[in-house]
């Protein structure tokens, strides 16, 4: 099982096409990659956090705000993130780590990777 993953992993190329940034869900931050993104940012985490961030239902953790309502708010005009290096784990860890039934349908790079779908 190990070794099928790595394959994936080693196999999947990311297309930077910025389409996973665009569709309807929430990203999730976990404490300290708040404190990463202010900082990548040059904003204090209040700041942060009152500009950038929406309280989930269960009133302990925060997700980041879409920007025109079709995308989140660091996918640039270009259909990068802005944020990439310190981009939430939810992020980098999509599509290899986890995805969706029916991700390939958005996801170039995992149209060209086999797998068992
Ligand atoms: S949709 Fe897939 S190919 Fe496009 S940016 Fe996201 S992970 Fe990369
Ligand atoms: S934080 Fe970056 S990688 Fe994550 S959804 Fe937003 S633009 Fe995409």
């Amino acid at each position: 099982m190990a070794l099928l993953i790595t394959n994936m992993q080693q196999q999947f190329q990311c297309k930077k096409c910025g389409q996973c940034c665009r569709i309807k869900g929430t990203v999730s931050l976990l404490p300290e990659e708040v404190d990463a993104i202010a900082a990548k940012l040059g904003m204090s985490v209040y700041q942060f956090t009152a500009k950038f961030t929406n309280l989930m239902p269960d009133r302990k953790s925060l997700t980041i705000i879409d920007g025109n309502g079709t995308s989140c708010v660091f996918l640039s005009d270009s259909g990068l993130c802005v944020i990439n290096d310190t981009k939430p784990i939810q992020c980098r860890n999509f599509p290899m780590g986890w995805h969706y039934k029916g991700a390939e349908t958005i996801c170039r790079g995992l149209q060209e990777t086999k797998y068992d779908r």
